[in-house]
């Protein structure tokens, strides 16, 4: 791998296609394989990303919100896209993207059968998701009969899919908890065969659901985190590679002595002499500031220095005191060793929210 000159996420492709290929290979070859890449591909970049999958087998993607969906058309990605979350104020747009919306209230659903009866559409996919506990977005249970009325009232949407999420799928301490869970979508999903005419395809797992809960892959499932090289639990992320490698270097070394301050509003006062780095990445590159004042480190020559002071808008400064380096060298964030996981866990984080935080102005190298 190439040395960092400057503030730069790599992102390695061949660690992608490792990880698609071992959550596959937890699958019945029949269970289709959606890759979620809502969030810029959780921070690295969603349509290179989504090409890469898509060439390698992917058969679905899932997105946020319709935006997220556009980009991907416009960088040519033509496998189907479900919108996981979208208002409708924006059908319009994803009906001209071709995108397929997830419909989760009466509302949505009575907005989008209008919108595609007023443009004369016939059989626009749709895809249906249920609240089976985790409390965030879905239809109940309860509303099978009435949702299986207004399908059969209207020839301008098709069901696609039909859906739920898992609230603790990485918790095997809410085994009772997800189990309940699959047996009310095992009930829903027993409903729409009897009733709706056709068969649209069944799903429910996410990434820890993909390892943990085999019965229930139903037809396809939908991975986001494991792609990016997390499992949600340490036996699972040793067969998993993170494919993002945050690097910066050092613009500047500083001997501090004693009594010195460092940083906004004086928020570190050395108590001896020490030596800091000032480097090209700050809040605004998406290190929080929850990671100042000693919580978060980055890693140079394989040691770690740990964040001192305030976290800047663009810069943060770190202890090197012990560390043999020079201006212009490599700094690790994140990467293989220590991990995204690592690292957001001295901030009382997850990796998800380190790596969807790292903001669109760092590069994105891509190794293939
Ligand atoms: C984000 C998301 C996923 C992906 O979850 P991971 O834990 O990242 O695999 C799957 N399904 C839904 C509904 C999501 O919102």
């Amino acid at each position: 791998m190439p040395k960092a000159l400057e503030t730069v996420l790599e992102i390695d492709l061949k660690a992608l296609q490792h990880n698609f290929e071992y959550l596959k290979s937890k699958l019945d070859t029949n269970i289709k394989f959606l890759a979620v890449v809502k969030a810029f591909g959780y921070g690295s970049d969603s349509c290179e990303i989504a090409k890469f999958l898509e060439h390698s087998g992917a058969d679905y993607f899932a997105v946020a919100y319709t935006n997220e969906g556009v980009a991907l058309r416009e960088a040519g990605i033509t496998k189907p896209i479900l919108v996981l979350h979208p208002q409708t104020v924006t059908f319009k747009e994803l009906i001209a993207y071709n995108l397929e919306p997830g419909l989760y209230n009466f509302k949505i659903l009575n907005d989008f059968i209008e919108t595609t009866t007023k443009v004369g559409l016939q059989a626009f996919p749709i895809h249906i998701k249920f609240n089976t506990g985790l409390n965030r977005l879905g239809f109940s249970q309860g509303d099978v009969s009435l949702i299986i009325e207004k399908i059969h009232q209207t020839s301008a949407i098709y069901v696609k899919s039909i859906f739920s999420h898992l609230a603790a799928s990485e918790d095997l301490n809410e085994k009772a908890f997800t189990l309940n869970q699959i047996t009310s979508f095992k009930e829903i999903r027993s409903f729409f065969k009897i009733n709706l005419g056709y068969s649209p395809l069944f799903h429910m797992c996410n990434t820890s659901g993909i390892l943990n809960y085999p019965e229930a892959h139903f037809d396809m499932v939908r991975s986001g985190i494991g792609l990016y090289g997390f499992g949600n639990s340490e036996i699972e992320n040793q067969f998993l590679k993170p494919i993002g490698t945050l690097k910066t270097v050092i613009s500047q070394i500083h001997h501090i002595e004693h009594g010195e301050s460092v940083g906004y509003n004086r928020a570190f006062k050395s108590n001896g002499a020490i030596k800091t780095a000032t480097l090209p990445i700050g809040h605004a590159d998406g290190i929080g500031r929850h990671y100042g004042n000693g919580k978060g480190f980055v890693t140079i020559h394989g040691k770690q220095a740990p964040i001192i002071g305030n976290v800047c808008m663009d810069m943060i400064m770190v202890n090197i005191t012990d560390i043999t380096c020079n201006e212009g060298d490599e700094v690790i964030v994140f990467g293989e060793h220590p991990t995204a996981e690592d690292v957001a866990a001295k901030a009382n984080t997850i990796s998800y929210e380190l790596i969807t935080s790292i903001s669109q102005r760092v590069k994105r190298h891509f190794l293939k």
